[in-house]
C-alpha cells in the first residue's frame, strides 16, 4: 500500500485544463491553468500538461517519487481501463489518445484516468456534498452537461468499465438534435451552450443574458429558462425513479449563479413522486465549486493507494 499523502489531480476541460498539488485532505497546495487548445494535436497538449505537473510539483516541493499518483477527469467519453480518450466531439482530433502511458512512464507513479463528472463526484463524496450520503447523483450544468453515480463509494460504471452519460438522457423526443444521437436529450435543452444559442436566436447576447433577461419581463427568455429547469426536473425524475439516490448535487457554472431557481423545481416535481418515501432524496449545491474535478481527480489516486489489496485465489 501506498501511504503517501499527496497526489496530482488533473481537469481537462473543452477549453482549459487545471493541474494541482492536492494533500489527502483536499488542499490545494499549489495550481497552475492552461489553455486546452485540442485542435493543436494530443501530442503538443501532453507535452504541455507534462511541464505543468512539473511546475506545480516544484511549486509545492513535492517530488514525483513523493507521490500516491496522478489523477485525471477528462471530459468524456473516455475509457478508463485502458487511459484511453476517446472524445473528437469536444476535444478535436482527440479520439483513442493514451494519456496514462506517458505520464506515468515520465513521473514513475500510477496514474488514472475517468471522466470528468466521476472525478467530481468522487471529489464531493470526499470532500463535499456527497460526504456520508450514498447513493449520490451529480449533475454539472455547465457549456455540456456531466453526471455521475457514486453508489458505495464507488464510481457505478456500465459495460467495459464505461461511464454512462447522464447529461443525456432523453427528456422531449420533439427537441433539437445533439451530437449524442438524439433529439431533445437534458443537454440538448438545459446546457449553457443549448441555453445561449437559443437566446441568441432570440436577440440575446449569451446564456448570463439569457438568464437576467428571464428576471425581467422578456418573454422568450423567461421560455427559455423555463425549459432549461423542466428539462431538469424531468431528468431528476428519471434519476430518482433508475438510481433513487439519497442526494442530487447540483454543480457547474450555471448552478454556482443559478442553484435556487432550479433546486425549487427538482424539490416540487419529486414532491409528488409516490413511489419512494417522501423527502427520501435531498437536492444540494455542490460544495467545492470548479474544483471539485480537480480535488475528485487526485482522491482516484488517493482512494486506489488506501484500497485493500486484491485478495488471490
Ligand atoms: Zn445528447
Amino acid at each position: 500500500m501506498n501511504a503517501s499523502h499527496k497526489a496530482v489531480g488533473i481537469d481537462i476541460g473543452g477549453t482549459k485544463i487545471a493541474v494541482a498539488a492536492v494533500d489527502s485532505r483536499g488542499t490545494r497546495v499549489a495550481r497552475a491553468t492552461l489553455a486546452t487548445e485540442a485542435d493543436q494535436g494530443f501530442p503538443r497538449a501532453l507535452e504541455r500538461l507534462s511541464t505543468a505537473i512539473s511546475d506545480v510539483l516544484r511549486t509545492a516541493c513535492w517530488a514525483p517519487a513523493d507521490l500516491a499518483g496522478i489523477g485525471i477527469g477528462c471530459t468524456g467519453p473516455v475509457d478508463p481501463r485502458r487511459g484511453l480518450i476517446n472524445n473528437p466531439y469536444t476535444l478535436a482530433g482527440w479520439d483513442r489518445c493514451d494519456i496514462v502511458t506517458p505520464l506515468r512512464e515520465r513521473f514513475g507513479c500510477p496514474v488514472f484516468l475517468e471522466n470528468d463528472a466521476d472525478a467530481a463526484a468522487v471529489g464531493e463524496c470526499a470532500f463535499g456534498a456527497g460526504r456520508g450520503i450514498d447513493p449520490v447523483v451529480l449533475l454539472t450544468f455547465g457549456t455540456g452537461i456531466g453526471g455521475a453515480a457514486i453508489v458505495r463509494g464507488e464510481i457505478y460504471r456500465g459495460v467495459n468499465g464505461e461511464h454512462p452519460e447522464i447529461g443525456h438522457l432523453p427528456i422531449a423526443s420533439d427537441g433539437p438534435q445533439c451530437y449524442c444521437g438524439t433529439r431533445g436529450c437534458l443537454e440538448s435543452l438545459a446546457s449553457g451552450t443549448a441555453i445561449g444559442e437559443v437566446g441568441q436566436a432570440a436577440g440575446l447576447a449569451d446564456t448570463p443574458a439569457v438568464f437576467l433577461a428571464a428576471q425581467g419581463d422578456d418573454p422568450h427568455a423567461r421560455e427559455i429558462v423555463a425549459r432549461a429547469i423542466d428539462a431538469a426536473a424531468t431528468a431528476a425524475w428519471t434519476l430518482c425513479h433508475t438510481f433513487l439516490p439519497q442526494r442530487i448535487i447540483l454543480g457547474g457554472g450555471i448552478m454556482e449563479n443559478h442553484f435556487h431557481l432550479f433546486a425549487r423545481a427538482l424539490r416540487d416535481r419529486l414532491a409528488a413522486a409516490t413511489q419512494f418515501t417522501r423527502g427520501a432524496v435531498s437536492v444540494e449545491p455542490a460544495a467545492l465549486g470548479n474544483d471539485a474535478g480537480l480535488v475528485g481527480a487526485a482522491c482516484l489516486a488517493f482512494n486506489e493507494a488506501n484500497r485493500p489489496p486484491a485478495r488471490t485465489p
